[in-house]
């Protein structure tokens, strides 16, 4: 791509540092960097066990990924999230936490989180906090040390328990996601629930999602939350609540626990109308959808000169082609992944 072309005013007519809307009105204040694609664990859903990860020189640095996500907080975004793979294996990532933290204290940025498998936690807790993370998004799919083990291939739920524990120890607010598997979980979700809301955290059940190839046939794993939903009304009273995160969950206050549940239905139900967010992977590429190909390379305009023209063009020109929505579906007769690319690429 000629880059330069991005200067002239008939490509990028949006005026330079504007704040990011989508031809859909929708404005653009959340953003998702996925700052490695390697990870300590190989969940069954998300990763195959032999799986080839990016060679090290393909991945930006922290300080380019820093002047990334900078420039989109200049162009509004008010909440980041980090994720991976696992963001906590990245070497030095709390230079990169640290660093992005000054936006935070000059008021730029609402919100700096990261969504984790916890297996880091424990080390990482007390730094985290006081880089002004104040809450966290923990991975969880099983409270029993076996299964946990399992579904991760080899990962140890003590590691995970011990790294919640160190960060509410250092004040940081936990949820926790767990992907709702057929045969797998379903019968545990109500105890993980209880022990969730007993422990005053909010718990969010996941569709599994067909993106990137694994080692087994997603069809078998797919478990509608509309189905668990269901389940759980003939044992609780579930009452819809506004509460919001920022992220595509819709919550249920559980009136016997006193809890809330959240559901990411993006399989039964899809929640494009009101989508904020807009994702970079750790090679500087920019995908407007989790749930399409489409995507723009940033890490050129990055590299090409060292001011934030040509990147912030470049972002313009991408937002205006953010679509309407996604259209997931597990295909039966083809068994191929809606999408080719890991979750681990794009980070959930
Ligand atoms: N390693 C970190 C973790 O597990 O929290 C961050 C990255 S992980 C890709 C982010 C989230 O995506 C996790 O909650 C994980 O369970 C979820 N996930 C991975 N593959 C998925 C899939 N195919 N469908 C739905 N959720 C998936
Ligand atoms: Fe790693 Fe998270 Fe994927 Fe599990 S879900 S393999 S912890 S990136």
């Amino acid at each position: 791509m000629d880059i330069t072309r991005l200067l002239d005013p008939a490509v990028s007519p949006v005026p330079f540092g504007s704040e990011m809307m989508d031809p859909f009105g929708r404005s653009i204040t959340y953003l998702r960097v996925s700052v490695t694609d390697r990870c300590d664990f190989r969940c069954v859903y998300c990763m195959a066990e032999d799986m080839t990860f990016l060679p090290k020189r393909d991945l930006l640095s922290l300080e380019e990924l820093d002047r990334l996500a900078s420039c989109f907080v200049e162009k509004g975004v008010k909440r980041l999230r980090l994720t991976g793979g696992e963001p906590l294996v990245r070497k030095n990532i709390m230079h990169l936490i640290r660093s992005l933290s000054r936006h935070l204290e000059s008021g730029a940025l609402e919100e700096l989180t990261l969504t984790t498998n916890g297996s880091q936690l424990a080390r990482f807790a007390p730094e985290l906090a006081d880089c002004g993370v104040r809450r966290l998004n923990v991975s969880l799919d099983t409270l029993d040390p076996d299964k946990f083990r399992q579904i991760t291939r080899w990962g140890e739920l003590d590691k995970v328990m011990a790294g919640i524990r160190a960060a509410q120890a250092a004040g940081i607010g936990i949820k926790l996601n767990a992907v709702a598997l057929k045969g797998f979980n379903d019968g545990e979700i109500p105890s993980m629930i209880e022990w969730a809301h007993g422990e005053g955290i909010d718990l969010t059940l996941i569709e599994t999602m067909p993106m990137g190839e694994i080692d087994e046939d997603r069809t078998d794993q797919y478990l509608p939350l509309t189905q668990v939903r269901a389940d759980l009304a003939e044992r609780w009273t579930l009452r819809d609540i506004p509460y919001k995160t920022g992220g595509p969950a819709r919550y249920v206050e559980v009136a016997e626990t006193g809890g809330r549940l959240g559901f990411i239905t993006p399989m039964s139900h899809n929640f494009c109308e009101s989508c904020n967010r807009v994702r970079i992977t750790c090679t500087g590429t920019l995908f407007m959808c989790l749930g399409q190909e489409d995507a723009a390379d940033l890490r050129a305009p990055l590299r090409a000169s060292e001011g934030n023209e040509l990147l912030s063009n470049a972002i313009d020109e991408a937002i205006g082609r953010k679509p309407k929505g996604h259209d997931f579906v597990i295909d039966r007769a083809t068994r191929k992944p809606s999408v080719s690319r890991h979750m681990s690429v794009t980070g959930g």
